[in-house]
Parts: C-alpha cells; sequence; structure tokens
C-alpha cells in the first residue's frame, strides 16, 4: 500500500497525462498480478470493480470520527485542517501519528475492504475501519481514506488506468477498452492483460454493462448536423434502466450499475417471457393507462424503497421503454449500427399484441407507444413498451415533433444516428438530447445551510458546484434555494446531516454525492465563486439520485453555455 500511495502522490505531482500513465504502468509492472490486479480497482478510484454490487457503507461521518479518535486532535483542528484540503483523505494524512508498523499489502487491504462492506451496523464497521488506518502509516491513511470515499483527486481517470494496462503489458488500448467493458471489472481486464488473453473477454449477463450518454443540443439545427441519418424517440422522464433477460431470470441496473429489481418488482415477469436471452436498454416511467408516461417526481415516490406496497404498486403502475438492444440470443449488438439493433429489438419484443408501425397515427393520438408484454387493464403487471421511433429530415420537422413531446408531458427528443454503434459509458454525438430549459447543469451539492422562514430548521439552501477541466476537483458555481418539496427537503435534510464532513454551526460541508439538476435563467463572470462562473436565478429542477457525482457536468459545459450565450 505505501508503494500505491507513492505513485498516486508522483501521479498528483504532474498534469500531463502521458507521464501519469507512464507511472502507473511502471508501478503496475513492479507488482504481482494479485496486486496489480486489485491496484487498478484503486486507482479507478473504487474499493471494488464496478460491476460488483458491494458497497462499504461508510460514510464520511464515520470517517471522520475514525480520523479524529485516531489522531487524538479535536474538532477545530480538524476544521481547520480540511479547510486547507477539503479532503479528508489529505486531513488524515496530516493529523494521524506517524506509525512504523508492518506493511500493508494491497490485497490485504481489499479484503478488510470486503469485510467491511460485508459487516452490518456503523459500530462495527468503525471498528474495522479503525484497525485498518491503525495499520497505515499516514500517506498509507491518505489514500485508504480516499477509496473509500470514492474519489482520489490526483486526475487519474479509468480511461488513464486503461491506458497504462496497454502500456505495461504490451496490447493495444481498444483491446483494453474492450476487455474492460465487456467485464465491467479492470482488476480482471488486467488479469487478461498479463496473459495476453484479452480477446477472451467475453460478456457476462447479470454484469451491467456501460450505458451509452447522449450530448446536448441548442438547436434542432444542431440536431440534425451530426449524421445523415436520425432516429427520433420521445425523451421519458423517468430512470435509465439495463435489463439483463436470461432463462427466466430478469435483473435490472441503475445508470450507476446498481441492482434496482428490488424497487420494481412487476416488471421482471414482464420481461420473463421474452423469446431470448437478451440486455436492453431503456426507461422506466411512471404509467398512466392507456400510454402516457407521468412526470418523474410519481416516479420518485417509487424510489429507493426496498419493499414495494400493493397500494404503491396500484397507484404509480410503471413501464419499462425500451429504446435499444446490446445483446440477443447469443450474440452481443453493441457494434451493429442502431438500424439493425432497432430492427433485432422490434422482433424480439414483437407479440401479437405489439405493433411498432403505426407510430403516425399514434403520435396524432397522443399514444406513446404500445404493450408489448404486460398488464393492458393497468393493473399491479407491469409493461414492457418498445419506445416508438420518428423520423425527422428538416429543423421543421424536428421542432414539431419536439413540441408533440412536450404535449404528451414528455422533457423532448432523443436524436440519435441511424449508422451508430452502441457505445457503452461514452458521451459523443451519435445521441443528442433535445431538452426544454436554455440551459440545464447537473451539480453536486458541496454545503448546505439552514433555510429562512418557513424553512427554518431544514437544510434547504444548497451551494453546489461542477467538476474542474481535469474532472479532479470539484468549483462551486452557485447556490440555489427553490425547486424541492418539503418532502424532499426533509429527507435531504437528514441525508446531509448524517453525511456532514464540517459542521460550522449554520452552514455545514457535505460529503460532495447528491446530484441536482438547476436551471437557470444566464450566466455571468463572477468571481463570488471558484468556477469564475455564477448562475442568474438559479432553481433546482430536481433531485439526479440516478446520477452519482461523477456524472455531474464539468465546467467545460459551463463555459460552452456561457460562449453560446455571449455570442447568441
Ligand atoms: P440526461 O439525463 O439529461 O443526461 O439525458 C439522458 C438520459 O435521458 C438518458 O440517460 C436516459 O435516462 C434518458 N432518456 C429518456 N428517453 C430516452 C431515449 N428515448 N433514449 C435514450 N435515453 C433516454
Amino acid at each position: 500500500m505505501r508503494k500505491l500511495a507513492e505513485t498516486c502522490e508522483a501521479i498528483a505531482s504532474t498534469t500531463k497525462k502521458l507521464q501519469k500513465t507512464t507511472i502507473v504502468a511502471d508501478y503496475l509492472k513492479s507488482c504481482s498480478s494479485d496486486e496489480a490486479a486489485v491496484s487498478v480497482v484503486f486507482l479507478s478510484g473504487r474499493p471494488f470493480p464496478a460491476w460488483e454490487e458491494a458497497t462499504l457503507q461508510v460514510g464520511g461521518a464515520l470517517l471522520w470520527r475514525v480520523v479524529e479518535e485516531l489522531s487524538g486532535k479535536v474538532a477545530p483542528a480538524l476544521n481547520t485542517a480540511y479547510r486547507k484540503h477539503g479532503d479528508l483523505g489529505s486531513v488524515a494524512a496530516e493529523v494521524l501519528p506517524g506509525r512504523t508498523v508492518k506493511d500493508l499489502n494491497v490485497v490485504e487491504v481489499s479484503a478488510g475492504f470486503r469485510q467491511i462492506a460485508k459487516a452490518r451496523g456503523a459500530a462495527a464497521k468503525t471498528i474495522l475501519v479503525r484497525e485498518m488506518l491503525e495499520l497505515a502509516t499516514p500517506l498509507e491513511a491518505k489514500y485508504i481514506v480516499k477509496i473509500m470515499t470514492g474519489d482520489l483527486r490526483i486526475g487519474l481517470k479509468e480511461s488513464l488506468v486503461e491506458e497504462a494496462i496497454a502500456k505495461a503489458y504490451g496490447s493495444t488500448l481498444a483491446a483494453v477498452q474492450r476487455a474492460n467493458m465487456l467485464l465491467g471489472d479492470i482488476g480482471e481486464t488486467l488479469r487478461l492483460a498479463v496473459e495476453s488473453r484479452l480477446a477472451e473477454a467475453k460478456m457476462r449477463m447479470f454484469h451491467p454493462l456501460g450505458f451509452m450518454l447522449a450530448s446536448p443540443i441548442e438547436s434542432a439545427e444542431e440536431g440534425l448536423s451530426y449524421f445523415a441519418e436520425a432516429a427520433v424517440e420521445d425523451k421519458y422522464d423517468g430512470i435509465r434502466a439495463q435489463a439483463h433477460v436470461s432463462g427466466g431470470e430478469v435483473k435490472f441496473f441503475s445508470r450507476t450499475r446498481d441492482e434496482i429489481t428490488e424497487s420494481f418488482p412487476e416488471l421482471p415477469d414482464a420481461l420473463a417471457g421474452l423469446a431470448r436471452d437478451a440486455i436492453l436498454d431503456g426507461e422506466i416511467v411512471a404509467w398512466e393507462c392507456p400510454g402516457r408516461a407521468r412526470p418523474f417526481s410519481v416516479l420518485q415516490q417509487r424510489l429507493g424503497r426496498k419493499k414495494v406496497s400493493e397500494r404503491m404498486l396500484r397507484e404509480i403502475p410503471v413501464a419499462y421503454l425500451v429504446f435499444d438492444v446490446l445483446y440477443a440470443g447469443g450474440e452481443l449488438l453493441i457494434d451493429r449500427p442502431l438500424r439493425e439493433r432497432g430492427r433485432i429489438l422490434d422482433e424480439l419484443l414483437a407479440k401479437d399484441r405489439t405493433h411498432h408501425g403505426d407510430t403516425e397515427a399514434r403520435r396524432k393520438t397522443g399514444m406513446q407507444g404500445k404493450l408489448a408484454f404486460g398488464d393492458e387493464q393497468g393493473g399491479s403487471a407491469g409493461s414492457v413498451i418498445r419506445a416508438p421511433v420518428f423520423h425527422a429530415n428538416s429543423p421543421e420537422q424536428l421542432e414539431e415533433l419536439f413540441a408533440a413531446a412536450q404535449a404528451r408531458g414528455n422533457e423532448g427528443l432523443m436524436i440519435k444516428g441511424l449508422a451508430s454503434p452502441y457505445s457503452p459509458g461514452k458521451r459523443g454525438k451519435s445521441w443528442l438530447k433535445m431538452k426544454r430549459e436554455l440551459a440545464t447543469l447537473d451539480v453536486v451539492v458541496t454545503a448546505v445551510e439552514y433555510g429562512h422562514g418557513k424553512r427554518v430548521g431544514v437544510l434547504s439552501d444548497y451551494t453546489f458546484a461542477v467538476w474542474d477541466a481535469n474532472k479532479d476537483k470539484l468549483v462551486n458555481i452557485g447556490k440555489a434555494y427553490s425547486g424541492l418539496t418539503d418532502v424532499e427537503i426533509a429527507d435531504m435534510t437528514k441525508w446531509f446531516l448524517d453525511h456532514t464532513i464540517e459542521d460550522q454551526g449554520f452552514r455545514r460541508t457535505v460529503e460532495p454525492k447528491i446530484v441536482l439538476e438547476v436551471a437557470f435563467n444566464n450566466m455571468m463572470e463572477s468571481d463570488r465563486h471558484e468556477s469564475g462562473y455564477a448562475l442568474r436565478f438559479p432553481r433546482i429542477v430536481r433531485l439526479r439520485p440516478d446520477k452519482s457525482a461523477d456524472d455531474a457536468d464539468t465546467i467545460e459545459r459551463a463555459r460552452e453555455i456561457y460562449e453560446k450565450q455571449t455570442n447568441s
């Protein structure tokens, strides 16, 4: 662990990507393959491989208490250190006593993380975290804590770790990327690279693949400027889900690759009847019969529950609107163009009741798709629906579709290149999103304050940030008060109290984990916030529990919005 921590320090000390990958490659070559395999997971900022569901469930507050206890320092000294570094790992390095203990191996640290994940309850976890940090030198503790909080902040993205693997073991970057994409496990990818067996990597059912992402566009003209032929779909306001269906078993995974099947107990049955094994991509929405998606706020009431009551199932039925297929009947389809994937998906979901040809008629009646499987009467069985596909050849047609999508209560449109492959985990120009607001940003809450008036006693004022250009640091860009419901504010208050990093009385620095979508009227250059920008009339559109901090926008995106606005 000492060697890994020193390597991390060296990586942090340079901004040059090439130098960073060389440092990582040299480090990997100096390790055994067991050590290298866990190290690449850690270097990607994770305690466990991406596909695994294991989570440590160790919050910043728990870590803070352990660091406080082991250092023998009291809160003000820790607060000062936190203000200086803005990162709990660096605080640990500064305040923990130096010790000469036996060398802690990365493989042991990995085993320790697994024990912590398995332990039930904060007390049991605290003991294990304390034991691990007691064995660590301050520098090792710095990186153990950073890995536990899921953020190394050394300017090293997983893509650079992939480059380092390619460099260390003489493989091509494309082969490493593909294996990692299929396995969702950079450690296993490394093992294959060591043995020159990357080509043997196989997609595995029930290991979620990365999701293809969309880029925002500002105008209908732009929407048709990147490819010759476009498929246009409504942009549904729900949560993205990847369904794995095999041998009658069905699981759903969220964008953060967590399994979410439990929240939607009515959906697996609806898909279990598929004729072939498959991996589908789509959006789960609250559904109103016949054929209409309800607002996200309705669906939200069903999210994050372990047990969904009969009443919930009845009152807020959901539908899975499927728009892509990544695998079917033994074949990985991601390299096939969307045009072909769409056809395969049509066939896969085609039962006699599924009829996908009459999109024009449906558009006129406001119906959003016909049932492929499920309960036509809107009972407690879930529905699986092939998302209708439209076509537009001119900006005018696109505007018309946009207005129709909005009239149906949807967020806007998705415009997809018909010739494009499915690129897991990538945000490119093959999928475009056209949304209602002039501009919105996905931001991370960094600090919260108590409100005024009827919001006294609840944490309702949020300071939020976007990533800097290297994505290793969050920079504040604004503050917002309005937009959430009282219930949401109450829930968030509880979360923020449990995940406070520094309590300054009226204000709390909190773990940067909560993602909000904020809308605003325009943007100004300003030195009020670290980002150099400020937002005019920012309002919270909604919480984004489906996104992790990593998915939040960067300063580059803010700059783009700013420049577009000043040029228009
Ligand atoms: P955003 O969340 O604003 O970045 O927009 C992208 C998200 O829109 C995706 O991750 C999906 O969850 C969602 N979405 C809704 N409808 C579609 C669709 N037809 N195709 C792809 N994504 C969609």
